[in-house]
């Protein structure tokens, strides 16, 4: 098999690979590096509805199906409605997305796209070798988006997962306030579990309904379907409706420092390399800034991945997962009293990563704090 070389290549055309292969075709810095991205998928179907929050006009206006200027969090509670304003919550098919974006990167002659599967990289001092199916590659510096098999065996870390389903469904009839999405409803729950439905109405007759969970063990199939099913009777309409598409995911919520494999030739990206908020399941907004992130430092001559990963925030999340995988039932408290205590833009600024010290202590005031001083204890003594 011939070896054929490159500067950097890309493992993986999802979420990060393709963000980070846009950055690199939009940025004249990189024009002179030749780029390979290896990808077995053809990536023509839409697996994945992408939502985020975001102040005024963002990088991915012309692909922002709907935005909602309102939210909700339900509990039994509480009822609560917050104007997001200055932020809106943006919607990405993702098919529109890995459209949009191959469409740009095959325009550039120094990236090379390829539908392969990588069974194999080493690395040595100065390149990473990668074998996939049909080739063999030898690359300066190597961005992966497979997460790496020792997760799976781990168990020296918090693992939690976010596992969902959700129907788009359809109505006759107008039955969804079009202006507002449903954060987290936890009037229904899945037995004394951190479990919620998420709503996203499209238009007045049609939504995306999800039940999501943020556990340390998966449920069995045939209850998302028992869940939505009560949730749309009993919340929303007893009318008929049809459901037009299904999704399904698992997201990890760990304290795994997937990131720490990074090396002087070899970046792990997306999930792969810790860009998904632990806490929150969210990437898409992490992502966009750790592409940044990779090419500042690429131009400023230092490793990719180079104060990637805030440890900051890596510490509130190890707290909370801390907190859901002793205590899962305190879930519900816990996001309640953030989003009734705090402004929407204080949470949001928190769920970035943003937040001043002041705010964190603000914050910090409004959560059951002896269950995160329990958490911070335990922590320090694994740590
Ligand atoms: C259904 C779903 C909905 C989500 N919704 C949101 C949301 O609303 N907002 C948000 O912020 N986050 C969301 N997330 C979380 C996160 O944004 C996504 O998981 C995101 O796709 C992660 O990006 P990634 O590049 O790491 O992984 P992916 O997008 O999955 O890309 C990884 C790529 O690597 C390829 N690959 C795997 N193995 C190999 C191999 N051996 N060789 C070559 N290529 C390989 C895969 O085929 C894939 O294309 C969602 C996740 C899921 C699963």
């Amino acid at each position: 098999m011939q070896n054929q070389t490159y500067h950097y290549a890309i493992i993986g055309a999802g979420l990060a690979g393709l963000q980070l292969a846009l950055a690199f075709s939009r940025d004249a810095f990189f024009r002179d590096k030749k780029i390979v991205i290896i990808e077995p998928l053809a990536k023509n179907k839409n697996d994945k509805t992408w939502c985020f929050w975001e102040k005024g006009k963002g990088k991915w206006e012309q692909l922002i199906q709907h935005r909602w200027a309102k939210g909700a969090f339900i509990s039994t509670q509480k009822n609560l409605e917050f104007e997001l304003d200055p932020y809106q919550y943006k919607k990405i098919e993702s098919l529109d997305f890995y459209e949009y974006a191959q469409k740009i990167i095959r325009q550039n002659p120094n990236i090379t796209f390829i539908i392969d599967e990588v069974k194999n990289t080493t690395q040595s001092a100065q390149q990473v070798n990668i074998q996939t199916t049909q080739q063999n590659f030898s690359v300066q510096h190597c961005f992966d988006s497979r997460v790496e098999e020792a997760f799976s065996k781990s168990t020296q870390y918090i693992k939690l997962w976010q596992p969902f389903k959700g129907w788009h469904i359809q109505f006759d009839k107008a039955v969804f306030n079009t202006q507002q999405f449903t954060m987290m409803d936890y009037r229904l729950q899945h037995k004394n579990s951190t479990s919620f439905t998420y709503v996203l109405p499209f238009n007045a007759n049609e939504a995306l309904v999800e039940f999501t969970l943020f556990v340390p063990t998966l449920i069995d199939d045939e209850l998302y379907d028992i869940y939505l099913k009560q949730y749309i009777e009993t919340y929303i309409s007893q009318l008929p409706y049809t459901i037009k598409t299904v999704e399904q995911g698992v997201i990890p919520m760990t304290t795994y420092p997937f990131h720490q494999v990074n090396s002087h030739a070899l970046t792990k990206i997306g999930t792969a390399g810790s860009w998904v908020r632990p806490s929150t399941g969210y990437a898409f907004k992490y992502t966009e800034k750790y592409v940044q992130k990779i090419i500042a430092n690429l131009k400023a001559h230092k490793l990719p991945g180079y104060q990637l990963i805030n440890r900051k925030t890596r510490l509130q999340d190890a707290l909370l997962l801390d907190i859901l995988y002793e205590k899962n039932h305190l879930g519900p408290l816990i996001f309640e009293q953030l989003y009734e205590h705090n402004p929407i833009e204080r949470c949001f600024r928190f769920l970035d990563g943003e937040t001043t010290l002041l705010e964190d202590i603000q914050l910090m005031n409004t959560v059951p704090i002896r269950h995160f001083l329990r958490a911070l204890w335990r922590y320090g003594t694994k740590n």
